[in-house]
């Protein structure tokens, strides 16, 4: 249960003064990289079997017989995930204004990269809006972008904050989420609980907009 706000990437020796931004670069590249990425489904067929013989089963008994391509089907549509047009053909709007623009309790299901196990995110994300006005569909597929890897919830708000701020032109930007993670839920520590990370960009690192930003993102759970 940490919360962590603009979390410093692994320290990169190589990279002195501007190791963040270097990191986000990286991470940019490597998550366009990551728009259609090559899944091998017949290899992914054969390592399902594999992993039910090696936990035992007999993967040609009922029951059995098609999960192998279930699993490689199941990887394939996680991986593959196609979130439509979210940076190259975003519909503008331009007008000029410092409003705070805020979508909250965004669902994305994504794995941990340590276990290969689900966890769950609730996402607010908030900019100030300058020029550029995304859409309010837009910010639910930029989530689902980058939920849709390997991750780790640290990570995952640094992409998504990454991609409003490339999209938006708004250096002021903040993305709250909320996860339940399965790797703590029914392994490990086996504990019920809610890991929330933290990116604040710009104005919400430290003016009201960070106030404002977290009484939108949280209010309606507070009431629960
Ligand atoms: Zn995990």
């Amino acid at each position: 249960m940490s919360s962590t706000s603009v979390a410093q990437p692994d320290s990169n020796k190589a990279v002195r003064g501007n190791g963040a931004a270097a990191w986000l670069a990286a991470e940019r590249a490597s998550s366009q990289a990551a728009v259609s990425p090559v899944v091998d489904l017949q290899r992914l067929e054969q390592i399902g079997r594999d992993l039910l013989i090696a936990i035992g089963e007999d993967p040609d008994r009922d029951g059995l017989i098609k999960t192998p391509n279930r699993f490689a089907r199941m990887w394939r549509e996680f991986i593959q995930y196609d979130p439509g047009t979210i940076d190259t053909t975003f519909s503008f709007e331009s007008f000029h204004t410092d409003q705070m623009v805020c979508v909250s309790g965004i669902p994305v299901f994504s794995l941990c990269e340590h276990h290969l196990l689900p966890f769950r995110c609730e996402v607010a994300m908030a900019y100030i809006a300058t020029e550029h006005v995304l859409g309010l569909s837009k910010f639910a597929r930029i989530a689902q972008k980058h939920a849709h890897r390997l991750q780790v919830q640290e990570r995952l708000v640094h992409s998504i904050a990454d991609e409003i701020t490339a999209t938006t032109d708004s250096r002021d930007v903040a993305v709250l989420a909320r996860g339940e993670h399965l790797c703590m839920q029914m392994r490990g520590v086996r504990s019920e609980g809610l890991m929330s990370t933290s990116v604040m960009r710009g104005l919400f690192r430290s003016t009201d907009a960070r106030e404002e930003f977290l009484t939108l993102a949280l209010g309606k759970k507070n009431g629960k």
